[in-house]
């Protein structure tokens, strides 16, 4: 007898984000920060979002767990296993945070409690968020502790100022996935630290993700990060998503002039010393002064007419892919490789 083979089902994403707005009152007006963002993250995946500084990536992270420090959502969804955050209240939020989804800062320093030990603020994170009495706390803290590979236990009653950088951001870890969230967003873990460390600490992540089977949003802006790192790639620019997909092909092909520029500029093997690095001209716009059309075309070497006058929208390509850029809108491609070529 034939067997039925069962079609698999797809995998509902765990985290989506959909055309996210963010915006911020200044004394010169509102501005938006973040422009229609749209991206998904599946259960124990890890999706890297890049990008230059002022790009929205940290804004948008920020967003999901809505710790925008006088900023608001003006418009979108972040759906949380469906459930959409935007319309929950505080009290609901709080249960979210810290339990489901934990968040990882560039900075420890800015996180950790100065007037308290770090292992104090280990097992006082467990007992707000799940609620168990001190001895649990302390039981739960010491493993999580070993396994975040911080210095053994005269380290839990240093202060933060006592430990080093790279200490701390183990403590931070070891806080992070003491509730095994489900999520872990990690806001340039690496930024502040020395490349070891860099190393050591992405290392770290990679194997308590695991061990927790979490999934994972790295913001970043670096590209050697990523590749190590992520399953997917969302590059971000001047507040909006500008190309996505898995990020070996995303790496080994890129389809938009950005990442492309970004992928140049990060030096290889292959790198002639003696010769300038390759840099990206101009900086990323004000968010005061977006350019019309493309918000890259005053930076872009492939730029043509078309791109200051029509924004172009996030579309899709073969293998999951997308990208924002008019070469791709259809009949344009050999009008703009003649440009290239010109
Ligand atoms: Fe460059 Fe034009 Fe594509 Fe924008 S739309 S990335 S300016 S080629």
């Amino acid at each position: 007898m034939p067997t039925t083979v069962p079609t698999p089902q797809p995998v509902p994403p765990l985290l989506q984000i959909e055309d996210l707005h963010v915006e911020f009152d200044t004394p010169d007006g509102t501005v938006e920060a973040v422009a229609g963002v749209g991206f998904s993250v599946g259960a124990q995946e890890t999706v890297a979002v890049v990008g230059e500084s002022g790009s929205g990536k940290t804004v948008t992270a920020l967003a999901v767990l809505q710790l925008l420090d006088g900023g608001r959502i003006s418009r979108g969804r972040v759906l949380w296993d469906g459930t959409d955050l935007t319309g929950l209240d505080r009290r609901a939020l709080r249960r979210i945070r810290g339990n489901e989804i934990a968040m990882i800062f560039q900075d420890p320093m800015t996180s950790l409690d100065p007037l308290y030990t770090v292992g104090h603020q280990i097992v006082e994170g467990l007992r707000l968020h799940r609620r168990i009495d001190k001895r649990a706390a302390r039981g739960r803290a010491s493993s999580c502790w070993s396994r975040s590979h911080a210095r053994p236990a005269p380290q839990a009653r240093r202060y933060p100022h006592q430990l080093s950088g790279g200490q701390r951001q183990r403590v931070m870890i070891a806080i992070a996935l003491a509730c095994s969230p489900r999520l872990l967003i990690a806001d340039e873990p690496t930024t502040a630290l020395d490349v070891t460390i860099e190393a050591q600490i992405l290392e770290l992540l990679r194997e308590l993700q695991a061990e927790y089977r979490s999934a994972m949003l790295l913001v970043t802006h670096d590209m050697g990060v990523v590749a190590e790192t992520a399953d997917r790639v969302v590059v971000f620019y001047a507040g909006q998503v500008v190309e996505q997909g898995p990020t070996a092909e995303v790496l080994r092909d890129p389809q938009h002039p950005y990442t492309a520029a970004l992928l140049a500029a990060v030096p290889s093997g292959e790198t002639d010393r003696a010769e300038p690095l390759a840099a990206i001209p101009g900086v990323v716009p004000p968010l005061r002064a977006m350019p019309s059309g493309c918000r890259f075309h005053t930076r872009c070497a492939r730029a043509w007419d078309d791109c200051a006058r029509d924004e172009p929208p996030l579309l899709p390509l073969p293998g999951g892919r997308s990208a924002r850029c008019l070469l791709h809108r259809s009949g344009t491609a050999l009008q703009a490789a003649a440009v290239k070529g010109a």
